[in-house]
């Protein structure tokens, strides 16, 4: 067995519970599912699709076929929709073999989908974010036609922002819904949640705010944190005035300091991109970090903490909102940059 870690990560699996609960009462008369694609954005398969679904969830959004099967440990795979679709033969007989539901997201899908042999799928029409999905004039052709479709669904580009792309989006979604049978229909994401009652349909499709994302102010109540992270202090050391730290000495100390060398960097997915003028926490104390975020490493200025020492346990900023706010990396990709080393 390896000795403790000097990270610590954490996911408060309660807060994680009450989010879906929170976002499932806000999607009123609609279920709320769950994104669960790119490890549960991060935090990991195995720790969240069982809260998620002992929470209610029987709804669960996968990207890749390769997501399917670490899923379906914990949910029946026929509550596992696969958002990228069938690019490939193998794909239709993967699909079919394991039980998951493909989304389709072209003629061709839809074509691949039932020469393999089909059954229920979902489809995806766009509406306006030009990335996946079947253009809504396309909806009257055979192969959607011949489709079992059980979920219509649409995505929202900019549900985050008061766009008047929304309103564009939902009309354009209200348009295809008598245009091709169905069993229920699915407009929003976490934002979209918040955009009200019209944007909720049958099914809504929360990742970000599950995680702690708060993607419009509207939630920012009701959202809890749930993933924090802390690194240890492995160093402490002085510097005189003139004493350079970090690659390219890009931080130079203008009076004698102590500084504490702490045990996450840019591996880890602490990017450079997050500081300068980032800060890890003791308690209340706010510890300014110094220099470039190297590989494995940040150093911060220990001036208004002479009571730190070596292997003392720092918390990296992990509040989403206020995260994203102060660098220039998305409250998603916060997330999803998780390195290895923090999984647990
Ligand atoms: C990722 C994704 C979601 C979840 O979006 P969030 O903004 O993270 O809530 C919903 N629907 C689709 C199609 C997605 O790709």
């Amino acid at each position: 067995m390896s000795p403790e870690p000097a990270l610590r990560f954490r996911i408060d699996t309660r807060a994680l519970a009450a989010n879906w609960r929170a976002l499932d009462a806000m999607s009123g008369r609609a279920t709320a599912g769950a994104a669960v694609k790119a490890e549960c954005y991060g935090l990991g398969v195995s720790i969240c699709v069982p809260v998620l679904r002992d929470a209610g969830a029987q709804q669960f959004f996968v990207a890749h076929w390769s997501e399917v099967e670490a899923v379906a440990q914990h949910v029946p795979s026929s509550q596992i929709a696969v958002l990228h679709g069938p690019l490939r033969d193998e794909d239709v007989a993967y699909a079919l073999n394991i039980g998951a539901v493909p989304v389709i997201n072209s003629l061709d899908q839809a074509r691949r989908w039932s020469n393999g042999g089909g059954g229920v799928c979902h489809l995806m029409v766009d509406t306006g974010i030009n990335r996946l999905g079947v253009a809504p004039n396309e909806l009257a052709d055979p192969a959607i036609g011949a489709l079992n479709i059980d979920v219509l669904m649409s995505h929202l580009a900019s549900a985050d922002e008061d766009s008047a792309m929304n309103g564009r989006q939902l009309a354009a979604f209200k348009d295809c819904v008598g245009a091709v049978s169905h069993r229920s229909t699915s407009l929003a994401n976490s934002a979209g949640i918040a955009l009200g009652e019209n944007y909720v349909f049958d099914l809504t499709r929360p990742g970000l705010a599950l995680y702690g994302g708060v993607p419009r102010d509207e939630m920012a109540d009701q959202i809890r944190q749930v993933a924090f992270v802390e690194a240890a202090i492995i160093q402490t050391r002085f510097l005189n005035a003139g004493d350079a730290v970090g690659y390219n000495c890009e931080f130079v100390a203008d009076k004698a300091m102590r500084v504490g060398t702490v045990s996450i960097g840019y591996a880890d997915g602490f990017l450079r991109s997050r500081g300068p003028g980032a800060s890890m926490l003791h308690r209340e104390t706010s510890l300014p970090l110094i220099g470039k975020v190297s590989m494995d490493m940040v150093v911060v200025d220990l001036s208004n903490a002479p009571d730190i020492h070596e292997g003392d346990w720092l918390g990296v900023p992990y509040d989403l909102p206020d995260a994203a706010r102060e660098s220039a990396v998305s409250q998603y990709e916060l997330l999803t940059v998780l390195g290895r080393r923090l999984r647990p």
